[in-house]
């Protein structure tokens, strides 16, 4: 199936094909680079595949929880690495939005895990204190 679409700098119309969305393409007229969506095509490309490309989570509520709940420092940690990623992924860094995704999980992770510790290593004690 192919469809019309409309280069967004020198308005030439073309046929696309439909496996062709969310490609960039270069147009035959201005050969300016255009990436090809279902409702046509567009110019910024950047943008575009931000939108429309893959969903990086910023694990920002679990930091935040982290932070509230378990452990204050590996909390803040963690919140700075998920307010990294939207910036990044904003800025067209995926890569780097990839990995400061994963580092606020890992430290939202070691502050929950901590906790968990501490708090069991806690509830051992006073079971102790409690026994004597
Ligand atoms: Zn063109």
């Amino acid at each position: 199936m192919s469809f019309k679409i409309e280069c967004p700098f020198c308005h030439q119309e073309m046929l696309a094909e439909e496996k062709w969305i969310g490609q960039e393409a270069e147009c035959p007229f201005c050969s300016k680079t255009m990436i090809i969506t279902k409702d046509g095509a567009v110019s910024q490309p950047l943008v575009n595949r931000n939108s429309s490309g893959e969903k990086i989570p910023s694990y920002l509520f679990l930091a935040i929880i982290t932070t509230i709940l378990c452990c204050l420092p590996l909390g803040i940690v963690s919140i700075v690495y998920a307010a990294q990623v939207n910036s990044k992924q904003m800025a067209g860094d995926i890569e780097g939005a990839r990995k400061a995704s994963q580092l606020a999980l890992i430290w939202a992770c070691i502050g929950i895990a901590l906790s968990m510790g501490s708090g069991l290593l806690w509830g051992c004690f006073s079971v102790i204190f409690d026994y004597f």
